[in-house]
């Protein structure tokens, strides 16, 4: 379904080369098929200009406005006034509490459930041995030095159910539990192996409430 170049344009694309190329860029995003990527060139095409150029400057320009909070390693908006993210720097949230989660958008899934008042720390990935993925390569260090401060009480550990996802929990559990952090890790009434970002709201709710010590 929409995978191969050559079957979805049989001989030659019947389009322009700019409305072509424009249509194999859509197609690279995830979830995009063939059709639904004509149907966006299409919609582009029809588009006020100002609605094209708007979303060619967001796409442009995303990276260059993003930073990383230096305390959690959240996106935040390099224009901030703040010096954290907006989650951090949240009083109402409880800094003792922390979610340490594999990516930023595994965060915002948690995030989306309102029901987490704690804080995060992103690992921006996860220990792979097979891919040559050590501690050194995610963001261990920095969750040590905001253990270090003390802040830091209870820790959830909320990696994948996959076996990355395990072994970085593993990792992490033995790393903090002496340094007197309360180490749980989420309950999965999910099936194994699949990737966080993809679980439904409640069955990640449950899953944070259901959280077991490590
Ligand atoms: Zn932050």
């Amino acid at each position: 379904m929409g995978s191969h170049a050559s079957r979805d344009f049989p001989n030659k694309s019947p389009y322009p080369l700019p409305f072509h190329h424009l249509i194999e860029s859509l197609r690279t995003l995830p979830g995009i098929g063939i059709k639904t990527a004509t149907r966006l060139a299409f919609h582009l095409l029809k588009a006020p200009e100002e609605e094209a150029l708007q979303l060619s400057r967001e796409i442009s320009g995303l990276r260059e406005a993003l930073v990383l909070c230096p305390q959690c390693q959240n996106i935040m908006d390099r224009d901030s006034r703040l010096s954290c993210c907006t989650i951090c720097a949240d009083p109402a949230r409880d800094p003792g509490t922390v979610m340490v989660v594999e990516d930023i958008q595994t965060l915002y899934s948690i995030e989306r459930t309102g029901e987490f008042r704690g804080r995060y720390h992103v690992l921006l990935g996860r220990l792979s041995p097979l891919e040559g993925i050590g501690p050194e390569a995610l963001r261990v260090r920095e969750l040590l030095d905001r253990t270090g401060t003390g802040e830091i009480h209870e820790m959830i550990l909320a990696t994948s159910p996959t076996v990355e996802g395990e072994s970085t929990a593993l990792y992490l559990a033995r790393l903090f539990k002496p340094l007197g952090v309360k180490v749980s890790r989420i309950a999965f009434g999910i099936p194994v192996g699949l990737e966080l970002e993809f679980v439904d709201d409640i069955t990640l709710i449950r899953s944070v409430e259901a959280r077991r010590p490590m």
